[in-house]
């Protein structure tokens, strides 16, 4: 098994939201979200010391279970933190429903996830020869995130005032968003930090709406392009945590910040690397209207081509520290290869991300 030396914390929450409520927000609310931002520094801080030990954990038990196939496996890490990962193993792959709606929730959606790469992109699980796929729920306390953390799911059960109680694992799209982190880490290891940051979190976008759209076998005109809808707190208003449809217009806190997502790169955020990774959850607007766009130019089933064409790009074509141009440049290439030089597939790809100023 390849590992990397600093696998990346990969959150759904972007921090600028949480400032936002931090800023604009009541003092409760102010506190309920600098504790997530707090949190989250924190486990990125901690992971350096911690990843060993949990490495050996993993390895031992995928080392033992090696049969490809869906293997689900749900921890409940009892509002634990970081230290205690991944905590109770609380359902096996085939078990019953439990009483908890979070374990029901994280087992089921991490399923429809895992049969969406495979029934589509004929793909195995994370790493493509059936890793199993750990999730933990109940983490921290009151918890506003869920994460990638380089070996598995985590899940905290919202406040309630950034995010819904319970919204995390309910949403299908966040879900699959998580585990497309776990891909990308086994494919193109795009690095999380500035332009390679946010196509790692487009291409998480991207595939958390197609898994969405495949459950409820929509067309792209009927997909409401949307990640996180229905999830905001009573902190904040809108519609969804980001829109590929329309960048920038997803939630607002009322009298502070509002989601700032640019969807051209007229509008390109350059931001330091202590600043959301370079902003990888504000920049990977961009890339996400470019699949939007072509997406629904093709129109039809957003998986079966331009899914496809995604796809193959980030399992075959990116290298590590891929930009913005170099993702362009390879999915007009694959368009070509899978659907014809001269097919409308090549065409759609090349004018979406020239009308987001990539190309
Ligand atoms: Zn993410």
């Amino acid at each position: 098994m390849t590992l990397l030396s600093q696998p990346p914390v990969c959150c759904i929450a972007p921090p600028d939201l949480l400032r936002a409520v931090a800023e604009g927000g009541s003092p409760e609310e102010r506190e309920i979200a600098l504790a997530t931002l707090a949190t989250a520094e924190t486990a990125r801080a901690q992971r350096v010391s911690v990843t060993g030990a949990l490495r050996q954990l993993s390895l031992t038990i995928a080392d033992a279970a090696p049969a490809p196939g869906k293997v689900r496996s749900i921890y409940d890490v009892e509002h634990g933190g970081y230290y205690d990962l991944p905590g109770r193993k609380v359902r096996a792959e085939g078990d019953a429903d439990t009483a908890d709606a979070a374990v029901n929730e994280a087992y089921a959606n991490s399923g429809v996830t895992y049969d969406f790469f495979r029934e589509v992109f004929q793909r195995d699980g994370i790493d493509g020869r059936g890793m199993e796929m750990v999730s933990s729920v109940h983490y921290d306390i009151d918890y506003d995130n869920a994460a990638w953390t380089g070996l598995q799911m985590i899940y905290g059960d919202g406040s309630g005032t950034v995010f819904r109680k319970g919204s995390l694992t309910r949403a299908l799209d966040v879900v699959g968003h998580e585990l497309t982190h776990g891909i990308t880490q086994y494919t193109a290891q795009l690095v999380y930090n500035r332009q390679s940051g946010a196509l790692n979190e487009s291409f998480s976008d991207v595939f958390g709406s197609l898994v969405k759209q495949y459950s409820l076998r929509q067309t792209a005109d009927q997909a409401d392009w949307l990640i996180g809808d229905g999830m905001l707190g009573s902190s904040l208003q809108g519609v969804a945590l980001r829109s590929m449809k329309a960048p920038g217009t997803a939630w607002t806190v009322p009298g502070g910040g509002k989601d700032n997502q640019p969807g051209h790169m007229d509008d390109y955020a350059d931001l330091p690397d202590h600043e959301d990774n370079g902003g990888v959850h504000i920049n990977s607007g961009i890339p996400n209207h470019a699949f939007y766009l072509a997406a629904t130019a093709m129109g039809g089933h957003a998986w079966e081509r331009a899914g496809r064409i995604w796809y193959e790009t980030l399992t075959r074509r990116l290298h590590a520290r891929a930009t913005f141009a170099e993702a362009a440049e390879a999915t007009v290439a694959e368009a070509g290869r899978l659907f014809g030089a001269d097919g409308e597939e090549r065409k759609h790809v090349r004018a979406a991300w020239q009308q987001v100023g990539v190309i």
